[in-house]
């Protein structure tokens, strides 16, 4: 999907109704529209803007789409990330300038490196009518890889692991020794827990920093509340969390090593310095072959250029 055009409110980003024993960042979303679906973006925000890798988060939905009302993102760019798409309720077709066309659905993975450019489009409309649900995350790719090929995968079975009181389904990276066949450029996680009522434990790399994102229902952790709309940063040096549940939940674990390195991210470009946006935003425009074309009946999205070189 795509990034955000404008920089806009950022305020008001830590939830103030916490009790101060919470030993939980919890951070608000914020809405956004993408492709005429509204979202809830809860990163990067101007309190965070990484936990590990992981540079963007839009939690999709749940929300109805049909022929008039559908999440349609017409072909658009990417430099230097991963797109991670998945579903909880629905379907989107994607297409990409590698000739990909997948149709994803609730409990697969849709993974597309972009690398030193990808453009891709997704669609409901024509696809799919009823409840669309789901989350796109984004994975900024370190230096040795992100001047790579671009790439694109499917997983339709990742590898599940027990909890005490649930389920996880590991979709990159490896959670209890579980491991999922996704690629992956550095050291990082995302799973998706489902609990049901108890307490469930969850084993943490003290060296990797993490957060959860709640989809559905809501889960107690470290004297935080955490419900859809937030995302609840548990930070590092933690060998385990504590998850207390008193309803059926849906969350994302995120994690991975602290990043280390400062990005820059402007629309669909994740990079280090401007003249790379600069120069990646001026061969979309120019359409000068750097992005292959994609196959889609959507139009392809073209903004104004970065406010750093308007009048030039
Ligand atoms: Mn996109």
């Amino acid at each position: 999907m795509s990034g955000p055009v404008t920089p806009t409110g950022d305020a008001g980003t830590t939830a103030a109704d916490q009790p101060e024993a919470c030993e939980l960042e919890l951070i608000d979303g914020r809405r956004a529209e993408v492709g005429g679906f509204t979202v809830n973006r809860l990163l990067p925000r101007r309190a965070r803007r990484t936990v590990g890798p992981w540079c963007f988060v839009d939690h999709m939905g749940p929300n109805t789409v049909d022929a008039a009302n559908g999440l349609d993102v017409g072909p658009h760019p990417h430099i230097g990330l991963q797109t991670v798409t998945w579903l909880v309720r629905g379907e989107v077709l994607h297409t990409d300038s590698l000739g990909s066309e997948q149709l994803v659905r609730p409990g697969q993975l849709n993974l597309m490196t972009a690398g030193a450019g990808i453009a891709h489009a997704e669609q409901t409309s024509g696809v799919h009518v009823g409840e669309l649900h789901g989350v796109q995350l984004w994975v900024a790719q370190p230096s040795a890889t992100r001047d790579t090929a671009p790439a694109f995968e499917h997983h339709a079975e990742l590898p599940g692991v027990e909890l005490e009181h649930g389920q996880a389904t590991v979709i990159v990276g490896a959670l209890a020794g579980v491991e999922s066949p996704a690629r992956r450029d550095t050291e990082h996680l995302g799973a998706e827990l489902l609990l049901v009522p108890g307490t469930s434990q969850l084993a943490l790399d003290p060296g990797h920093e993490y957060a959860l994102a709640v989809l559905e229902g809501s889960v107690s952790v470290r004297g935080g509340r955490l419900v859809p709309g937030r995302l609840g940063y548990l930070g590092t040096e933690h060998d385990e969390v504590t998850l207390d549940v008193d309803e059926p939940v849906r969350a994302l674990l995120l994690g991975g090593e602290p990043l280390g390195e400062e990005l820059l991210m402007w629309w669909n470009y994740v990079a280090r310095t401007r003249d790379e946006i600069t120069a990646a935003h001026r061969s979309w425009v120019d359409d000068d072959g750097r992005f292959a074309p994609v196959r889609s009946p959507l139009e392809r999205i073209v903004v104004d250029d970065p406010p750093w070189s308007r009048g030039h």
